[in-house]
């Protein structure tokens, strides 16, 4: 199952910095989304605001038509109440610096969430977290510490992380940058299966633009807090047509 997001004039400021800068977006359910641009352009701000870490300064986001950041009744809440805990229980994210738990191992970090968010007993836990694992290339690799595991290894268990909790939707954030290029691929590789099977709203900040072009359904250009470009794919990567979105293509490829 996927869930559909909308943004409505969302807007984040820190202090006097206005990174975000009236966003309206719509992102049907199932839909693989690409999010290029320069560094510093709000792409990473926009996914911790979906994720709930981060709430916008002005705007709305909805998750499945429902307001993140409002209960039932059209009332404040707040980052531990129970319908934002809800709302989060639907998204998983991936992070660039894999944000493992040192002391534990590869099935120790995939279960705690279960364990402690969904209160799975240790057992059906692991069970499920061995079936992720799996999943991910890693079945291999249950007892490894993060230290014992290369980049590629320590990202495919961050992935395994998110994919256990089910979410609906996944946010990953340049989850190839730290990563040797040798094993970019095989990470690369994971999230083009994820996309295939159409189960998950996937939104994907990458500098891989051949993996963006060939492996998501829509890209969103940012620029200085603002989507500069918004369109499919192959017609962006084949056509851009904003000036910077030009420019910045004639750059990295
Ligand atoms: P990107 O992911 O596109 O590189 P970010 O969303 O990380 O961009 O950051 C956008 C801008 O917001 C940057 O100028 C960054 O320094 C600033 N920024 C991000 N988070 C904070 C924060 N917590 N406090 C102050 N400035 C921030
Ligand atoms: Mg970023």
């Amino acid at each position: 199952m996927s869930a559909s997001i909308r943004l409505t004039n969302v807007h984040k400021r820190h202090g006097d910095l206005h990174i975000i800068r009236g966003l309206d977006l719509d992102i049907p359910a199932g839909q693989t989304v690409a999010i290029v641009g320069p560094s510093g352009s709000g792409k990473s701000t926009l996914l911790r605001l979906l994720m709930t870490l981060d709430r916008p300064s002005e705007g709305t986001i909805e998750i499945d038509g429902a307001p993140m950041w409002t209960d039932g009744q059209g009332q404040p809440a707040t980052a531990d109440s129970a319908h934002v805990r809800a709302v989060r229980g639907k998204i998983g994210m991936v992070f660039q610096q894999f944000n493992l738990f040192p002391h534990l191992t590869a099935l120790g970090n995939v279960i705690e969430a279960p364990m402690y968010v969904q209160g799975l007993a240790r057992a059906d836990a692991e069970k499920l977290g061995r079936e992720y694992l799996d999943k991910v290339g890693l079945g291999d690799k249950l007892d490894a510490y993060p230290a014992q595991l290369s980049g590629g290894q320590k990202q495919r268990v961050g992935i395994a992380r998110a994919l256990v909790m089910r979410p609906e939707i996944m946010l990953f954030d340049e989850v190839t940058s730290a990563l040797d290029p040798e094993l970019v691929g095989g990470i690369l590789q994971i999230m083009r299966e994820l996309s295939a099977q159409r189960t998950m709203t996937m939104l994907i900040v990458t500098h891989q633009m051949k993996f963006a072009e060939q492996s998501s359904d829509r890209t969103l250009f940012f620029d200085g807090g603002r989507v500069v470009e918004d369109a499919p794919s192959d017609r962006f990567f084949s056509n851009p047509r904003h000036p910077r979105a030009r420019q910045f293509l004639q750059a990295v490829i």
